[in-house]
């Protein structure tokens, strides 16, 4: 722990390790939700949506690398059992049972929507009290934001697909 680097936050710690610790937690489940969708896609653009989810999934756990960094920078003791990580989770996980792609896309849009707010509402809370989470939430804010517009669009592009392929 930095004894100095701790003093600076002007919040309780243990309340932004819960935090920290939450959204841990979501970025394993994003991880694997993004990881396992990929290996089962089906449906048209599958190989063009399989390798943004690929990447996606890779992304999500560098989001993870970055939260454990900072939970442990901070003394704390990132969540040790998987066990956990529903529980913990402010953002569900959404197996992926039905391979269609526009399914699998629309679950991780969600999950995307979702992430966005728990980054936001992480910015909110450590504005002027811990610069250095407010710029690792800026940091992986950034990228979900990106996720979901990246995702979106892939969908964009299947909706148009299937219906002027069905005319
Ligand atoms: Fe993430
Ligand atoms: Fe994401
Ligand atoms: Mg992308």
């Amino acid at each position: 722990m930095g004894t100095k680097g701790r003093q600076i936050i002007g919040m309780d710690v243990e309340e932004l390790l819960g935090l920290l610790n939450a959204a841990y937690a979501s970025e394993w489940l994003a991880y694997y939700q993004y990881w396992l969708g990929a290996k089962i896609l089906k449906g048209p653009m599958k190989d063009a949506v399989a390798a943004e989810l690929t990447l996606h999934a890779t992304e999500e756990l560098n989001h993870a690398t970055l939260l454990v960094t900072r939970i442990v920078q901070l003394g704390g003791t990132p969540v040790t059992d998987p066990k956990q990580w529903f529980p913990l989770s402010p953002c569900a996980y959404d197996a992926p049972d039905d391979p269609y792609v526009a399914v699998i896309l629309d679950q991780n849009i969600a999950g995307e929507q979702c992430a966005i707010g728990v980054y936001k509402r992480l910015m909110d809370i450590t504005k002027d009290k811990d610069m250095v989470t407010y710029n690792l939430a800026l940091t992986i804010l950034q990228q979900e934001v990106e996720h979901e517009e990246d995702l979106q669009s892939l969908k964009e592009d299947l909706d148009l697909m299937v219906a002027r392929g069905s005319k």
